[in-house]
C-alpha cells in the first residue's frame, strides 16, 4: 500500500531517473493527467501498465476510489503531463486524502522546472517563493500588490501568449529595473535563459514570436533596513556549516 508520486522530464527524455523506472515499473497502476502524453513516455520507457487518468476534472471524485485502492493494498505511482505531479498540476487532494488514511506517500526526486529556471537566474536562491501561475483575472491585481513588498527572489509560471503583458505588469509592480530573468523551453534543444532589467526583458520579448513554456524569476525588493537579510543578496555563498554561531 503505498503512493508515488514520480516526476518525469520536463523536455529531455533522458531526464528520468532510474528510481522512477523502477517504481513504474512496480506499480500496480499509473495515474496520469493525460494517457496519451504518458503513454508516449512509458512506450518509451517499455513500460506496460494499466494506466487511469487522473485529473484537474476529475480529481475530487476518484480521490476516493484510489483511497480504496489504495487501502486494498495497491501500490500506485501518479504521474503528469510533465515534471512533478503536485506542483502546479494535480496530486495535492490525493496527498492530502492519503495522508488522512494513513496511506505512505513518497514523492521521488526529479524534474521541475522552477529549480532548473532559478538557479540558471543568478538571481539570490537562498530564499525564494514559488508563485506558481498568477491568477489570469480576479485576484492578480492583489496579489501583484502583495508580492511588491516581497523581498525574497520570485519564481512564476506563465504560457507564452501572457509573457509580454506579465513582464509589463511587473515593471509597473516591482519597477522597470528590478533584475529578473525568463527561461525558456528549459533542458529542450533550444534552451534559453535571458536575464537583465525587466525593461530590456520587456524589449527583447517584444521584437519576438514567443513560444515555448517559460518560467520567470523576478528579484525581491531591497531589504527594508531591519529585515533579514539574505547571504546571497549581500554577495556571499550561503554557508552549509550548522553548527550555531
Ligand atoms: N509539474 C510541472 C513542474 O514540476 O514544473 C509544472 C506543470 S505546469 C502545468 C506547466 C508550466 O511549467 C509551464 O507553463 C511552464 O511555466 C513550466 N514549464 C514546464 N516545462 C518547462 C520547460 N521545459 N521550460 C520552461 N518552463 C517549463
Amino acid at each position: 500500500m503505498k503512493l508515488y508520486l514520480v516526476p518525469t522530464p520536463i523536455g529531455n527524455l533522458d531526464d528520468i531517473t532510474l528510481r522512477a523506472i523502477k517504481v513504474l515499473q512496480q506499480a500496480d497502476a499509473i495515474l496520469a493527467e493525460d494517457t496519451r502524453t504518458s503513454g508516449v513516455l512509458l512506450r518509451h520507457l517499455n513500460i506496460s501498465k494499466p494506466l487511469h487518468s487522473y485529473h484537474i476534472f476529475n480529481e475530487h471524485q476518484t480521490v476516493q476510489r484510489l483511497v480504496n485502492q489504495l487501502k486494498e493494498g495497491k501500490t500506485l505511482a501518479l504521474v503528469s503531463d510533465a515534471g512533478t505531479p503536485g506542483i502546479s498540476d494535480p496530486g495535492f487532494l490525493l496527498v492530502r486524502e492519503c495522508i488522512k488514511n494513513n496511506i505512505p506517500v513518497e514523492c521521488l526526486p526529479g524534474p521541475t522546472a522552477f529549480v532548473p529556471a532559478l538557479v540558471n537566474s543568478g538571481l539570490p536562491n537562498d530564499r525564494f517563493t514559488f508563485e506558481g501561475f498568477l491568477p489570469h483575472k480576479k485576484g492578480r491585481q492583489t496579489r501583484l500588490t502583495e508580492l511588491a513588498e516581497e523581498e525574497r527572489t520570485m519564481v512564476f509560471y506563465e504560457s507564452p501568449h501572457r509573457l509580454l503583458k506579465t513582464l509589463q505588469q511587473f515593471a509597473d509592480v516591482f519597477g522597470a529595473d528590478r533584475p529578473a530573468s525568463v527561461s525558456r523551453e528549459l533542458t529542450k534543444v533550444f534552451e534559453e535563459n535571458q536575464r537583465g532589467p525587466l525593461s530590456e526583458l520587456i524589449a527583447y520579448f517584444a521584437q519576438k514570436t514567443i513560444k515555448g513554456e517559460i518560467v520567470i524569476c523576478v528579484q525581491g525588493r531591497e531589504p527594508k533596513k531591519s529585515g533579514r537579510r539574505s547571504d546571497q543578496r549581500e554577495g556571499r555563498e550561503i554557508d552549509n556549516d550548522d553548527e550555531d554561531e
